[in-house]
């Protein structure tokens, strides 16, 4: 049913159900349902002949259904109306009115005619959906139109015409048909040839009373007339009906389209009276609101938007002036998730220009804002780590360098890298080093603390921008800061990975006046930041850029060296503790340059490392290493160095295998060398590693153990039948109040239980030697006994009784500073003065404090507001050593430097 009453309004087919079921609001009242006709908004009413004498109600509705289920054809196709009842009581009316003027009743033939008159048109209906329900040939119908329109009506005129022979005043009779004609116009309405028929039918009934030439001709005449006027009237109803159904057409269409618009969500429409109250409004924007449309009907169009926005009082304005407005953007009353819509509207004025409401439509704009801050995000943010890109960082410094005052152009760049990310990266994969990265990303900020703008550039590669003039201990501090964050362990699926940093700085307009310039700076920085063992921070300066063409330079000397086998293996003697028996040796590279002479290992491993150098180089190291020692006695061991990079590499194992199958020595004779950055990941991939090296049978001894994050637990899990102490351990153990020497020892005391040999690395002087007799390193290697030698001079030093003698200086230059200097120490509320008889960045010797408790706290002054917290860690008589609970800056020049109260451009300078 509902089908068809949507074709009847020209919908597609699948539409309509709504727009027929839709109940319409009653004339002149409230709507029926919530929902006001779209129709309103189309201006549609002023086009449906239907809606012009008021709105259809539900029964109208379902007889408009009725109909269009019996035929697809218009209703106005039909020649006989649908219902002619009141035809039928018209007549009787007339009838009797004419019986009563007349006082008489013609009888016989006459009141047959009557009869039947008033019979068959109170049959129309009957008639009517004959016409309708059957298939009817044309002639057929025309047919029912003579029985059920000409018949009758000739009967009514016949009986009229009688009736004056019967006594009726002629003047009354033609009056009534008159009448009667008039009553049948809006019966057939637009059936233009029924109405004809129908007027034609009733003059000839009446005629006939007269049948002569005259009335015939009389007759003809006007029946050719009316068939003229007929026509002219059929013409102009039926061009009507087409103009009428092609706005119906485009009215459908649009209501159609605008529904899909509503529907798709992507806007809706409103419309207020002249009050400016909603008097339509989608139920999409209803729905936004968490309201029905029956409940946001009559409320104000300024209290769906919300009452903060400047926006709101221009939608308020516009409403008030009744001017249109377009795309004002306004936030959605009351939603939980701010929805933003862009509102659009014009003013309705009527045919009189009587101001009537406001039309308009909304959009929705929650999205389009959000993906265009998605956009603006990616354009300028690091997705993975949220902060800055590379090319807001340049926009940032490009910003700074062109400030229109001077004074506004100073700034330092810090460049950062992490050092052994890439190892991370590839050892877990790269979602751990994603993590790592984020980790990175929030300690960097945390450690900044909003005194610069940090971003990452790519990679592993992040930039920090520090506005304003600073001076270089302040940035060293902040450098090293964020050194010191960023190589603390971070845990990273349930693993611990440390990783160190490296940092380069460079300061406008000094070091550059223009962004590329400065950043290049700052790269040879960050460059030689990296050149200088990594995990420190250097400055910019002029020479960097001769380093860096030195280190290109380097690394094309270095590739011919490899190539001319121009590098040598030198050997350092590592001498057995309690015999001082040479037991083996370290094999040390050694390089004579063509120009520059003799180059550290320190120099070119680096340069090895990063140019993809390092496994020749390595190999090369292991095959002569090996070959060296198939000379040397079998007593004798050898340790060669291997790099992180190499260790990384699954065929470590066969190299060394084929190195000592190549040589035929025993594998027990060769020991590895690694260093604890090997650990900074726990996966698997190192403990595979752990296991094949220990099956091919060579020894594993762990290098500089001290300098990284020493975790004891390291030397728990991993194979090492050896720990090397570094000799920045060695170095100052033997000072007052170091703990170095409690260090070593509980190290000592570790490898003991685990069955390891310790080594202690760079043994220079006779006090150094005795302490690590006495702290029982089983092993010294230094220049005390022997400086690395050639492998012919390692081969003489065997030959002989092995027998090594200690010979160096009795101590150490102390590396602290000597002075005297007056302070004042807070101790438990007390201020006591004293004298600082020397000072290193960790602590100070402290002259004139008597019996000050170990382990106690106490504030030292150095100036008015040069204060530092320190704890006791020995004290006797009248001294006390204490050590800084933040450790001091040295300076270039030799002072020391201390943080002040908050930020690092608080440090101030101690005398030295
Ligand atoms: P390392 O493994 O810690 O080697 C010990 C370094 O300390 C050697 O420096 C050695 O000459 C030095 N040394 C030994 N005793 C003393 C002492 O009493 N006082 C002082 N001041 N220094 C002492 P070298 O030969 O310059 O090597 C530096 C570093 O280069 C080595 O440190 C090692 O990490 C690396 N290296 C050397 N050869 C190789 C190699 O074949 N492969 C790899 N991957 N690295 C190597
Ligand atoms: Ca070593
Ligand atoms: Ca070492």
């Amino acid at each position: 049913m509902t089908k068809g009453a949507g074709q009847l309004l020209g919908a597609a087919p699948d539409k309509p159900v709504e727009a027929a079921a839709q109940p319409r609001p009653a004339k002149g009242g409230p709507p029926a349902s919530g929902r006001p006709s779209k129709r309103t908004l189309l201006g549609r009413e002023r086009t449906d002949p239907d809606r012009r004498s008021g709105t259809r109600d539900m029964a109208s509705m379902i007889a408009l259904a009725d109909r269009a289920e019996s035929s697809a054809l218009p209703d106005h196709h039909f020649y006989l109306p649908r219902r002619s009842h009141g035809m039928a009581l018209f007549l009787l009316l007339a009838y009797a009115f004419a019986g009563g003027v007349a006082k008489a009743v013609p009888l016989g033939l006459p009141l047959a005619a009557g009869v039947i008159s008033v019979a068959l048109f109170a049959a129309g209906g009957f008639f009517a959906q004959l016409e309708r329900r059957t298939k009817m040939l044309k002639i057929l119908r025309q047919g029912l139109l003579a029985l059920a329109v000409v018949l009758p009506m000739a009967c009514a005129g016949y009986a009229l015409g009688s009736w004056v022979e019967a006594g009726l005043a002629w003047q009354w009779a033609v009056g009534t048909v008159v009448c009667i004609n008039a009553a049948s116009a809006p019966l057939f309405g637009v059936r233009i040839v029924s109405l004809f028929c129908a007027k034609i039918a009733i003059w000839t009934g009446f005629a006939v009373i007269d049948p002569s030439v005259l009335t015939v001709s009389a007759l003809l005449g006007a029946a050719l007339a009316l068939m003229l006027v007929a026509r002219i009237e059929w013409q102009a109803a039926e061009a009507r009906r087409i103009a009428s159904d092609a706005r119906d057409r485009v009215a459908a269409r649009a209501e159609d389209i605008l529904r899909s618009f509503e529907e798709s969500g992507q806007g809706w429409f409103w419309e207020t009276d002249r009050r400016g109250q909603i008097s339509y409004i989608s139920p999409s924007a209803a729905r936004v609101l968490g309201k029905t449309v029956a409940q946001l009907h009559g409320s104000h169009l300024s209290e769906i938007v919300d009452n903060t926005a400047a926006a709101e009082r221009t939608l308020a304005f516009h409403l008030s002036a009744r001017s249109a407005f377009q795309d004002i953007e306004l936030r959605a009353a009351g939603t939980a998730n701010e929805r933003l819509w862009a509102l659009t509207g014009r003013p309705v004025y009527d045919s009189y220009q009587n101001f009537c409401g406001f039309r308009g439509h909304g959009t929705d704009l929650t999205e389009k804002r959000r993906s265009e801050q998605q956009v603006t995000r990616l354009a300028h943010y690091d997705a993975l780590t949220g902060l800055v890109n590379r090319v807001q960082m340049g926009e940032l410094l490009a910003q700074i360098l062109a400030a229109p005052r001077e004074s506004e152009r100073n700034c330092a760049v810090l460049m950062l890298d992490l050092d052994r990310f890439k190892q991370v990266n590839d050892t877990l994969g790269h979602p751990a080093g994603d993590a790592l990265l984020k980790q990175v990303a929030q300690r960097l900020e945390r450690t900044l603390d909003g005194i610069g703008r940090c971003g990452r550039l790519g990679g592993d590669e992040f930039q920090v921008i520090v506005p304003g003039t600073h001076d270089r201990d302040k940035l060293s501090f902040v450098a090293q800061e964020i050194i010191n964050s960023l190589s603390q362990p971070y845990t990273i699926e349930e693993q611990n990975v440390v990783i160190g940093a490296s940092v380069g700085l460079a300061l406008a307009p000094v070091d550059g006046s223009t962004t590329d310039e400065l950043i290049r700076n700052v790269d040879l920085a960050l460059y030689a930041a990296k050149d200088a063992g990594r995990g420190v921070h250097r400055f910019y300066h002029k020479g960097l850029h001769s380093a860096a063409e030195e280190r290109a330079e380097l690394e094309k000397d270095l590739r011919e060296a490899i190539a001319s086998g121009d590098l040598e293996l030198y050997y350092q003697p590592v001498v057995y503790t309690a015999t001082e028996k040479i037991v083996g040796f370290e094999a040390l590279m050694r390089w004579e340059h063509p120009r520059r002479g003799w180059l550290s290992p320190e120099k070119f491993i680096a340069v090895a490392e990063d140019a993809g150098l390092i496994d020749q180089l390595g190999q090369w190291a292991l095959r002569t290493a090996c070959a060296d020692l198939a000379r040397w006695p079998e007593a004798i061991r050898c340790a060669v160095n291997v790099s992180p990079l190499q260790f990384s590499k699954t065929e470590l194992p066969t190299i060394v295998a084929n190195a000592l199958a190549h040589s035929g020595i025993d594998p027990a004779r060769l020991e590895l060398e690694l260093t604890e950055s090997v650990f900074l990941n726990d996966s698997a991939g190192t403990d595979a590693m752990f296991k094949a090296l220990k099956r091919v049978g060579v020894r594993l001894a762990l290098d500089d153990f001290g300098t990284g994050y020493s975790s004891l637990g390291y030397l728990k899990k991993a194979p090492f039948d050896k720990i090397k102490i570094d000799q920045s351990f060695v170095r100052g153990a033997t000072e007052d109040g170091s703990r170095n020497g409690a260090i070593i020892a509980s190290i000592t005391s570790l490898a003991e239980a685990l069955e390891m040999d310790t080594t202690a690395e760079g043994v220079e002087t006779h006090d150094e030697l005795e302490l690590i007799r006495i702290l029982g390193c089983s092993h010294v290697q230094g220049f005390i006994y022997h400086e690395p030698v050639s492998a012919e001079e390692a081969g003489a030093l065997v030959a002989g009784d092995l027998s090594a003698r200690a010979d160096g200086p009795q101590a150490a230059r102390s590396q602290r500073q000597v002075l005297l200097k007056r302070v004042f120490v807070g101790h438990e509320g007390a201020r006591m003065a004293a004298t600082l008889r020397n000072i290193s960045e960790g602590g100070a010797m402290l002259d004139g404090l008597w019996n000050l408790p170990a382990g106690s706290a106490v504030e030292i002054e150095f100036g008015p507001s040069a204060r530092v917290n320190a704890q006791v860690r020995w004290s006797v008589e009248d001294r006390a050593g204490v050590e800084f609970s933040e450790p001091l800056v040295r300076r270039e020049d030799g002072t020391f430097a201390i943080l002040g109260e908050t930020k690092p451009s608080l440090l101030r300078a101690l005398a030295s």
